[in-house]
């Protein structure tokens, strides 16, 4: 049997309805796994739906503000209630206000923190149960850059991002008794809804990114699905705790 074979596990990815969530579900799709994508926007989500069926998977789409507790435990029942189980979280919703560290009120402070960091907490919370009756999971929490680097711009996005890495390793090792491996990926510049605010926001981002980018471009989506699977997947089955970049080379450029 294939490492990267999927078949029969099923997968719940926060935010998949679009952009990287959507490229790392269109992955676990491919790989044989059945998809929940939880997200706010049901009509986004059930386009999404509609794609990964296309692929050959069953999906589902349930509805979750990660941000809130009661909801991520209702869309954590639905998901196991449409499938029976659950194997695989894909912590991957977030949002960015792009403004100098004294102009962010509290309320948008937390509201991002909220979303980020607390609601991959929630939901890995919420759905270790389910693994542990599994006989184990798996767990991939979306960092960033900014997890790595200081960004003017991003306090309390690079907060919750560097947060994200520390809660991986915390996790990573109080579940590897539990059989469930816990990782993050580090994006580097991907084009999707966020970053195009992002160009819009700041001036000169997209040359900077090109120039500083080894692979010369920025990533698409679908540059996270292999990663996704691999993560996912028995062939990651020894590796825990990691913060792996996929950037092609931006972290490493002198
Ligand atoms: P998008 O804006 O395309 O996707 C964000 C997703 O998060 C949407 O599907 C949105 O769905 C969902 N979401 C937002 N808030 C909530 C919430 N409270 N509850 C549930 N779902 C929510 O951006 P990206 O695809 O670019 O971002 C995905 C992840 O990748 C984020 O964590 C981002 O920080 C990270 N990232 C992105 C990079 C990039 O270059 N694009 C680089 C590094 C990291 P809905 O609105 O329906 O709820």
């Amino acid at each position: 049997m294939s490492p990267f074979d999927l078949k029969g596990r099923v997968a719940v990815v926060t935010g998949g309805n679009g952009g990287i969530g959507l490229g790392m579900a269109r992955g676990l799709a491919i790989a044989g796994a059945s998809v929940a994508v939880a997200a706010r926007d049901m009509a986004k989500s059930a386009v999404a739906v509609k794609e990964l069926e296309a692929l050959g998977a069953q999906a589902f789409a349930a509805e979750v503000d990660v941000s809130r507790e009661r909801s991520v435990t209702d869309m954590v029942q639905a998901v196991v209630g449409r499938f029976g189980r659950l194997d695989i979280l894909v912590n991957n919703a977030g949002i960015n206000l792009r403004k100098s560290p004294e102009a962010y009120t509290l309320d948008e402070w937390r509201r991002i923190l909220d979303t980020n960091l607390t609601g991959a907490f929630l939901c890995s919370k919420v759905v270790y149960p389910f693994m542990v009756e599994a006989g184990g999971g798996k767990i991939i929490n979306v960092g960033s850059m900014t997890s790595l680097f200081g960004a003017s711009f991003a306090a309390a996005y690079g907060a919750s991002k560097g947060g994200i890495v520390q809660l991986t390793r915390a996790v990573a090792v109080a579940w590897a008794k539990d059989n469930i491996q816990v990782n993050a990926v580090l994006p580097g510049w991907i084009d999707t809804d966020l970053t195009i605010q992002a160009r819009r926001d700041v001036p000169g981002l997209h040359d900077r990114v090109l120039a500083r980018t080894p692979a010369g471009r920025w990533g698409k989506p679908d540059d996270l699905a292999g990663v996704a699977v691999f993560l996912a997947s028995p062939a990651s089955d020894f590796v825990t705790g990691v913060a792996l970049p996929v950037d092609g080379g931006y972290s490493i450029q002198a």
